[in-house]
């Protein structure tokens, strides 16, 4: 290492003392922040409560001029300003909350080198005043927060973040850092690619959340469950509950109001006063549960956030990590816990079919879908199948349910046969409900009406409960040997993958059904 290295490094070690009052630079910090203020490159993968803002905030602070953060929260850029303000950081925000004499302010400050930070969201960055003015200002850096937003695949999908490509043609030598939470390889690829961030160093940390203990239970009567849940495991506790829908959020957090919980809703649907006013009493309070869509939570900075639940199936493995990531950020133990069921599967798989989407997109968003399905009926570790999704490699964890209590798997071949057969049965024109009452035997009107106590599979499924039945059904969707065509109904219909296993060639492998039991108080030791 030679001098002005060294020297750097101490520099830095001093901005992070002085300026921030910690005493050292965590896992890959101190090498990024060297990397950017020497006017490197480098795009920033790092988990949820990693430490990703001094990596920019560092290096604005010791390069002369300005460090440009281009970020999509505008809510958040208020506290994060007031923050840095304390620590005596000369920040501003630029964005629409903003009156014209309010920016014009902040864009004197700017020209004349007042500032050390400022905060631009990214509609706002690609107007041609404030490009200009960007010109006319001394720049130390671009930090690109959030930069999986650039990504057409992603859950964030923000159009702007495309053409901040810009940036790299108008300031060629000023230095980018890209930096997100999310990192599944082509997230990784599509950010480098169309931030043209071609000579960036790849900074990936580890994405493990030892803390973090992932359960994830049969849904029998989800809101019943995760009230038991929050009692037993996290009473007095803040967390975070995410459902699909906001009908679903409103009745969530009302059902868990009436019983003692201090729950409240946050949806986008919600009047943006109400909507703020959850999110500050979130912040600030102990013991609240904030009951959400996923409209909840980008950049939410609260670091005691004991549990995170899911109601409903995310639409992928980086929307679980990344929603599940609020919890513990604190290092402290916390709980990642979701109830899941075979109607999960049946909708999500719809929400795919029936969106506008062209082919290619509904094609990539199967496969994510396929991946989230693969953790929820894995019989392995969980947090070992998350990490391996982002391609880091772990052994298995002993803080998962599937590591605690290890979940038996029984040769379903039989049973698969049966289901596949009576959906065969009946014309692969009815849904679940009808195929496992034709299945177990039941005499309803539907199945008096259409004759099929008269098919030969006619109650072979009687030894089976409908819970037991529904599980198996559950798992041959999810992997992809039985369809559901919501162009007809919801009928259940065989796959090409389907054949062997009726043909009886192929075994199947099936995690066994286990009864939903009432929580009980684990030990909450990581
Ligand atoms: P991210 O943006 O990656 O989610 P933050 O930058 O908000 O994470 O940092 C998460 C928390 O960790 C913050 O409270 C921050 O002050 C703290 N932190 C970051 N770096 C360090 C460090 N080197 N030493 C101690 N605390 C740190
Ligand atoms: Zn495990």
């Amino acid at each position: 290492m030679n001098n002005r290295q060294d020297d750097l490094g101490a520099q830095a070690l001093h901005v992070l003392e002085s300026v921030f009052g910690y005493s050292s630079f965590r896992g890959e910090q101190a090498e990024i922040v060297d990397l950017v203020t020497r006017g490197g490159d480098a795009l920033v993968l790092m988990p949820t409560g990693g430490g990703k803002s001094l990596c920019y905030q560092i290096p604005s602070l010791l390069r002369d001029g300005v460090g440009v953060v281009i970020s999509p929260l505008i809510a958040l850029m208020q506290d994060q300003v007031d923050a840095l303000a304390e620590v005596g950081v000369r920040a501003a925000f630029l964005n629409s909350t903003q009156t014209f004499e309010e920016s014009s302010r902040i864009e004197r400050r700017l020209r004349s080198g007042d500032l050390d930070l400022v905060y631009v969201a990214p509609e706002r960055l690609m107007t041609p005043r404030c490009l200009d003015l960007l010109e006319a200002s001394k720049i130390a850096l671009f930090a690109i927060d959030e930069a999986h937003c650039v990504s057409q695949w992603g859950h964030d999908f923000r159009p702007e973040y495309i053409r901040l490509s810009i940036l790299h043609e108008r300031f060629p030598n000023v230095p980018r850092i890209a930096l997100t939470a999310t990192a599944d390889h082509q997230t990784r690829e599509e950010i480098a690619h169309r931030l043209q961030l071609d000579n960036a160093r790849m900074f990936v940390s580890s994405f493990d959340r030892p803390n973090i203990r992932y359960q994830i239970v049969e849904k029998a009567n989800g809101r019943k469950q995760v009230l038991d849940f929050i009692e037993s495991e996290h009473a007095g506790d803040a967390g975070i509950v995410y459902c699909l829908s906001r009908k679903k959020v409103e009745e969530t957090a009302e059902f868990l109001r009436e019983n003692g919980i201090s729950a409240l809703p946050y949806h986008a649907g919600m009047d943006f006063a109400t909507r703020s006013k959850n999110q500050a009493r979130f912040l600030r309070e102990e013991s609240i549960v904030m009951v959400a869509t996923i409209a909840f939570g980008m950049g939410i900075d609260k670091p005691d956030v004991r549990f995170v639940a899911h109601l409903d199936l995310p639409k992928s493995i980086e929307g679980y990590y990344q929603e599940t990531g609020r919890a513990g950020r604190d290092g402290a133990a916390a709980n990642a816990w979701m109830a899941y069921g075979l109607q999960d599967v049946v909708q999500q798989r719809r929400m795919i079919d029936e969106s506008e989407a062209d082919e290619t997109f509904k094609r990539v968003q199967g496969v994510k879908l396929d991946a989230m399905l693969g953790l929820c009926e894995t019989l392995h570790c969980r947090r070992q199948r998350l990490l391996t999704y982002f391609g880091q490699s772990s052994a298995p964890c002993g803080n998962c349910d599937t590591c605690l209590n290890p979940p038996r798997s029984f040769d379903a071949t039989v049973a698969v046969q049966k289901l596949l057969s009576t959906i065969y049965r009946v014309d692969q024109r009815f849904g679940a409900m009808h195929v496992l009452d034709v299945l177990r035997g039941v005499d309803s009107d539907k199945v008096k009406q259409w004759q099929h106590d008269q098919v030969s599979t006619f109650g072979i499924g009687s030894d089976r409960s409908e819970a037991e039945w529904r599980a198996i059904l559950r798992q041959s969707i999810a992997l992809g040997l039985v369809a559901v065509d919501h162009e007809a109904y919801s009928a259940l219909k065989l796959t090409d993958a389907a054949r062997p296993v009726l043909k009886g060639g192929e075994k199947v492998q099936l995690r066994e059904y286990q009864k939903p039991v009432k929580s009980r108080r684990t030990s909450s030791k990581p």
